[in-house]
């Protein structure tokens, strides 16, 4: 039974109008307001640049909220009522002297106050020291941001020091919306919950782990912005270091936000460096061609609207991690993301051990190890692949492969699976940082990718090409392949 918090928050939202808050975080927080979370007297101060008045955007919020809450949970009467709570303040984030304002929309200092910035992180330090400068934050203010936290460890340090100047790190909450999705979290009730697993999860018994996490999707008209990040900087060096971080960690003590996040550490601390003479067996980049998507013929990266032609952006990588420490040696985590790939899908695979001594069929040995899917979507849901005797008089002892299967939505039908940004803002407001990102996760995760990042740029090897609509270039299919391995 959740609670709503009875405390009078007051969110600032820097970037009001902008993709992410339209999209994501007005609908999150009617959600909240759905579910009757939010506590009487809740506010929230819409700021961005745009001349624009108050009835004005809280007309175009009540648009936005029937485009992207689904239509039946999309209630006019609540969405009006919802957005009583949000005043809209023109605000120039560069200009000193114009943030007073903002403490002449808080009617009561003693609110909670949360700070959100929804905006470039280029803006993170301004707005930071502005705020600061006005008096308009205290030490109990809690600070949101979004990715990226910088293009490399000395970016990110920049950033951080910047907030750090003004805020400690336990009023900071940095997004990496992966860990708001439930199925993610779950992650952590199926390692540390069932001992069932939690006594099977090392070197001894696993053999490797998959971990994709495919978009169908091309770049959807973000070519800027994405050719200047690529799909490691864009997934692995966050979303994707997480997934394998709660896969890895040992068992945190409690579920106190430190407990969890000095857990992570250790594993991205650990993580093996891919030197250059290791780039060729550990790590294939690739750039999407032309091709198909959904049976429709798609142009490839260099032809999407506004690509520039000349462009070595990577779209696709995939790679072998390898974390040297006790529990995973020899274990590889192999890792792949990318665009315009067959469908859109997340998955982690747990590969087992064969039993010690095989008793059947050799034929079917290839069949021998257990395997726990864990999918994150869609059908959000886990099955573990068990053998069992083929049934039938014909059959002696012949084996086959059957899941023990658990889909969320089919087995707890009546529970309403939250967005992440619901689950992220809900967190926020009662001031819990376990599922936000601590500066020396986003350090030592920058450190890894980067020395990647390095290799290609002096190997100077332009990305392998796929066609959309394959699952990479072939040499992904050969770098697992090479180890005796298939992807799932
Ligand atoms: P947008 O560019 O759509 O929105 C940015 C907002 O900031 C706009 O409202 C813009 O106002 C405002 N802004 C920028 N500079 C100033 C300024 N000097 N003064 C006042 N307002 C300013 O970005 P997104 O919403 O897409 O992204 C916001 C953040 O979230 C970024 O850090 C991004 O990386 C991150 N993010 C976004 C995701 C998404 O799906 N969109 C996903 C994950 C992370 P104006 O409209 O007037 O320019």
């Amino acid at each position: 039974m959740v609670n709503k918090i009875n405390t009078r928050c007051d969110l600032m939202l820097f970037g009001a109008l902008g993709d992410l808050a339209q999209r994501k975080l007005f609908p999150a927080l009617y959600q909240l307001e759905r579910a009757n979370l939010l506590a009487e007297g809740s506010r929230v101060l819409a700021i961005a640049r745009s001349d624009a008045d108050t009835e004005t955007v809280r007309q175009q919020l009540f648009d936005k909220l029937k485009q992207y809450v689904k239509p039946e949970e999309f209630d006019a009467g609540l969405a009006e009522s919802f957005l009583k709570r949000v005043d809209y303040q023109i605000l120039d984030f560069n200009e000193p002297d114009a943030f007073g304002v903002l403490n002449e929309w808080r009617d009561d200092a003693n609110n909670e106050l949360i700070v959100y910035m929804a905006t470039p992180p280029s803006m993170y330090g301004v707005i930071a020291r502005n705020l600061r400068a006005a008096s308009c934050c205290t030490e109990k203010t809690r600070v949101v941001v979004e990715k990226p936290i910088g293009h490399d460890l000395e970016s990110s340090k920049v950033i951080n020091d910047e907030l750090g100047e003004v805020y400690n790190e336990n009023q900071l909450f940095r997004i990496d919306h992966y860990l708001g999705k439930e199925t993610v979290q779950n992650l952590i009730a199926l390692r540390f919950a069932n001992n069932l697993f939690a006594s099977q999860w090392d070197q001894n018994h696993i053999s490797h782990v998959e971990i994709t996490v495919a978009e169908s999707v091309g770049i959807e008209g973000r070519w800027g912005y994405f050719d200047k990040a690529g799909q490691i900087r864009d997934m692995i060096q966050n979303h994707l270091l997480q997934l394998l971080c709660l896969i890895a960690m040992d068992p945190p003590s409690d579920l106190s936000a430190d407990s969890i996040r000095d857990e992570k550490v250790k594993v991205l601390k650990a993580l093996k460096r891919i030197t250059p003479d290791m780039m060729d067996s550990y790590v294939v980049r690739g750039q999407y061609t032309a091709g198909t998507s959904n049976g429709r013929p798609v142009p490839g990266y260099l032809e999407e609207e506004g690509a520039n032609k000349g462009s070595a952006t990577e779209t696709f990588v995939a790679l072998k991690a390898e974390i040297d420490n006790w529990r995973w040696s020899g274990v590889p985590f192999y890792i792949r993301t990318g665009k315009r790939l067959p469908e859109k899908l997340s998955q982690i695979i747990i590969h087992f051990k064969p039993a010690p001594h095989y008793i059947f069929d050799p034929d079917q040995k290839h069949l021998a190890n257990n395997k726990l899917i864990i999918r994150l979507q869609p059908d959000e849901g886990m099955a573990l692949k068990i053998l069992t005797k083929d049934q039938g008089l014909d059959k002696g002892m012949r084996l086959r492969q059957g899941p023990l299967e658990l889909t969320f939505s089919e087995t707890f039908v009546t529970d309403r699976i939250p967005d992440a940004y619901e689950r992220l803002l809900w967190e926020v407001m009662k001031g819990n940082q376990y599922l936000f990102v601590r500066r020396d996760e986003v350090e030592y995760a920058w450190r890894w990718v980067d020395q990647v990042i390095r290799n290609w740029k002096d190997g100077g090897e332009p990305p392998k090409r796929y066609a959309a609509g394959t699952w990479g270039p072939v040499a992904s299919i050969a770098m697992i392949t090479r180890d005796g391995r298939s992807w799932y």
